[in-house]
């Protein structure tokens, strides 16, 4: 492999406070040095990416690539190559998948299709209930000896306290964090939006925050009596928010995700019965929006995740009550995090990064989130100020579920390297 020079960009590096201008030498597969007017090795290629972003590669903790099971929606190719677009050079894959991934087989299978993919990295979650039907444990030993890097029932919450406080006690003892989705299914019931105003002038069903903050509630108590690792999904709700600042300060050891749609969208965007709005958790009022930006400034919210959630477009094009839950996010998470977090002044771009990158490394105990000396050559290349459309049609994804198409956005992913090899460029360059 020939060696790899990324002359004249803006290094953004949180995990050593970095912004500034700087060559990135890239030797074999690894960050080989990261400074100003490094000499050109034999042979190399150099890359000019001056007035360019050249961060460590993005990483989403939550992701939905659908194999095996409905492979007409997603696989792991083309959800993989979605990220590499998308300036993702790793994604965790959640386990709700048919047959669902709950076993030591089920996880080496994911693991190998990532590998074969070739684009961004692949890093299963197992299931922590065997089918995901809250009963009994799956084998968190062997999943873990197989890649598995964290459990969850996403998609479903763990309806069981009792089992929840199993699960959080026995994923202790290998260092990995369970993953929930915070829903009280009793209160959530046959709702298919926010429980607000708009609901009530579409005539339909809601889901109350309440569902949301009584669960996670519960499940930082029980992080707390078990001393395990509690991380919160998708986290909606201004009540949610103020719950973990309450458990970080209290010393539990709870972590937090918000997604781009979360701290974007409110409930309005179910105007017109829009099945491109329906998610779970549901878009919710613009106080709750503020308070998910207002997390993710001050570190209450660690991650960025996309919930990337790929539909087949028949399936969204049924009503809105029989609609799926979930949009397609990979492709649009940047964009919408340099649109509306640091546009709108609630994030440096180097604590975006962090966001995006450091935090869901750390978090998630995963390799990655640093151009340090010696780590894998794992790094995103972007202009910042590129502005683009959002075009579904033109989405690596096989899905098009997303409600932001039409949306212009800044920052365009220009190139995306795995262990130093580029596995997404875009046209233009
Ligand atoms: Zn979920």
């Amino acid at each position: 492999m020939r060696p790899l020079l990324l002359a004249g960009g803006r290094v953004v590096d949180p995990a050593q406070e970095h912004d500034a201008v700087a060559d990135v030498l890239i030797v074999d597969g690894k960050i080989e040095a990261v400074g100003s007017n490094l000499g050109v090795p034999d042979g190399a290629e150099v890359v000019d990416v001056a007035g360019k972003i050249v961060a460590p590669g993005l990483i989403d903790v939550h992701v939905h690539l659908r194999e095996p099971g409905n492979e007409d929606a997603e696989t792991v190719a083309t959800g993989t190559r979605a990220a590499a677009a998308g300036g993702f050079t790793a994604v965790c894959a959640m386990p709700n998948t048919d047959p669902v991934t709950d076993n030591q087989a089920a996880v080496g299978f994911v693991v190998k299709q990532g590998q074969a993919a070739r684009a961004a990295r692949v890093y299963p979650i197992g299931a922590i209930s065997v089918g995901q039907r809250s009963e009994r444990l799956a084998e968190f030993g062997e999943m873990v000896h197989a890649g598995a890097v964290a459990v969850s029932d996403d998609g479903r919450p763990v309806t069981s306290s009792h089992l929840m406080r199993t699960a959080l006690a026995y994923a202790r003892s290998f260092d990995i964090p369970v993953a929930e989705h915070p829903e009280d299914l009793s209160l959530s019931g046959a709702g298919v939006m926010h429980a607000g105003t708009v609901a009530t002038r579409l005539g339909l069903h809601g889901i109350p925050s309440a569902a949301e903050d009584i669960m996670v509630a519960r499940n930082i108590l029980l992080a707390e009596l078990t001393g395990g690792h509690i991380h919160l999904c998708h986290v909606s709700t201004r009540g949610s928010v103020e719950l973990i600042r309450w458990g970080k300060a209290r010393g539990i050891h709870v972590t937090a995700e918000a997604t781009p749609h979360h701290f974007t969208l409110t409930h309005e965007a179910c105007d017109g019965y829009d099945t491109n709005a329906k998610m779970k958790p549901p878009l919710r009022e613009a106080e709750d929006v503020e308070a998910v930006r207002q997390g993710l400034r001050d570190g209450t919210l660690d991650a960025i995740a996309t919930d990337h959630a790929p539909h087949h477009y028949e399936a969204k094009e049924r009503e809105f009550d029989d609609a799926p839950f979930g949009i397609v996010g990979l492709e649009t998470a940047l964009g919408l995090g340099l649109s509306e977090l640091v546009d709108g002044g609630y994030l440096t771009v180097l604590d975006l990064v962090r966001r995006m990158s450091t935090e869901p490394a750390r978090v998630f105990r995963l390799p990655g989130g640093s151009l340090r000396r010696g780590a894998a050559a794992d790094v995103v290349v972007f202009d910042p100020t590129g502005m683009w459309i959002v075009d579904p049609d033109g989405f690596h994804s096989k899905s098009r579920n997303t409600p932001f198409g039409g949306r212009e956005l800044r920052g365009r992913v220009e190139r995306t390297l795995v262990d130093g090899v580029t596995v997404f460029t875009a046209a233009a360059t």
